[in-house]
Parts: structure tokens; C-alpha cells; sequence
């Protein structure tokens, strides 16, 4: 098998998944590098097993997981190693993904593109349903917490081109979302919503 796969495209405002065999890397790239990329990871052997952010943060004792870090599951096991991150390290464990229903709140009367139901298309393509929408690592994210516990909403300090690499620590299928929030600046002030490019790494 070749180091690499070919480059992928998670078009803007949509989802993917991809299977991992324990070993295996995904490489995440911010290519234009103010996209966040809600992300999730399911054990391949039982979906109802999956990447928590809930038991991840006692975990690690942050909330803000960085290069180095096993990402953990709700059974409390490692599913991915945070193994490289070239941007400053900014992600989100906090912020559920987004929904129709946050939509309506933020004043949109028709149906607007969401994580939630990009999670559900990205896995339907691989012929999966994952069992719920668990809380993302929404990388690239940027949620200040100042010392008071307030949050805010900024916007992505990553550049074009950084990339995450996630190791599977477990047979595993990831997903992806184009986060397509463009009322909010999470994805840059512009609100420009961006492709996302991923590579499987041997
Ligand atoms: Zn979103």
C-alpha cells in the first residue's frame, strides 16, 4: 500500500466519512485555513461507541486537546491519537454541532445546511447510520473561555494549508462537516464557507 491516499474533498457545507483501520492516519487539511471541520469518530465494530468530548476533557484535564493527546471514547478508551497539529492548536470541545433547530434560533426561516445532518449524509454514503449526533471535536474552532467561564465566538487563528493528523488507535470510522455556519464569524468574518481536504495516511 502506498504512504498515502489521494487527496479527498469534503466539499463546503457537506459531510464525509471515511473508514480507518487501527494503524491508519487521517490528515485534515484547512485549506483555505478559516473552515472549521466538525469531526467525529465511531469504533467500527459497535457505532454506539464513540468519541466523546464529555469523557475526553477529564481525560486530559483541558479543554483544549493538543498534538500528543489520545482522543478518548464514552466507554473511556483511546480511539485517535492527536498525532500532528501545524496550526496554533485552537480547537473546540465546548460547542455542539450545529442543527436546523440552531438555524431557526439565529433567525433563518427555511432549511439551512448543518453538521448534523452532514454527519448523518457523510455516513449514509459509506452505508452507516450513526446511532446519534455525539458532541465534535470541532477543530479549527476557535471559542475563547476567559477567566470568568464566559465564551465567545471567534474566529479560526489557523492558516491556508495547516492540517491535523489523527492516528486510529481503534478500527474506526471518522466523519467530517464543512461546518456551514455562515451567520455566525466561526468561519472567518467573511463567513465564506470552504472546502475541507482529508488523506489517509498508512
Ligand atoms: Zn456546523
Amino acid at each position: 500500500m502506498a504512504d498515502a491516499s489521494e487527496i479527498m474533498t469534503v466539499p463546503a457545507r457537506r459531510g464525509r466519512a471515511q473508514r480507518l483501520t487501527k494503524g491508519q492516519a487521517i490528515k485534515i487539511i484547512n485549506v483555505s485555513g478559516t473552515q472549521v471541520c466538525d469531526t467525529w469518530a465511531f469504533n467500527a465494530e459497535d457505532l454506539r461507541e464513540f468519541m466523546s468530548m464529555e469523557h475526553m476533557r477529564p481525560t486530559l484535564g483541558t479543554i483544549f486537546p493538543r498534538q500528543g493527546h489520545h482522543l478518548i471514547t464514552n466507554r473511556r478508551r483511546p480511539i485517535l491519537l492527536f498525532e500532528t497539529d501545524t496550526s496554533p492548536g485552537i480547537h473546540d470541545t465546548l460547542i455542539a454541532a450545529c442543527d436546523d433547530y440552531r438555524y431557526g434560533l439565529l433567525g433563518c426561516t427555511t432549511y439551512h445546511d448543518n453538521c448534523t445532518d452532514n454527519l448523518a449524509a457523510g455516513m449514509r454514503q459509506i452505508g452507516l447510520t450513526p446511532p446519534e449526533t455525539p458532541s465534535p471535536l470541532n477543530l479549527w474552532m476557535n471559542i475563547p473561555v476567559d477567566p470568568e467561564g464566559k465564551t465567545a465566538w471567534g474566529e479560526p487563528v489557523s492558516k491556508p494549508g495547516d492540517y491535523v493528523v489523527l492516528r486510529a488507535e481503534m478500527d474506526c470510522i471518522v466523519a467530517l462537516s464543512a461546518c456551514p455556519q455562515d451567520i455566525l464569524p466561526i468561519n472567518g468574518a467573511n463567513r465564506q464557507i470552504t472546502d475541507i481536504q482529508y488523506q489517509v495516511l498508512a
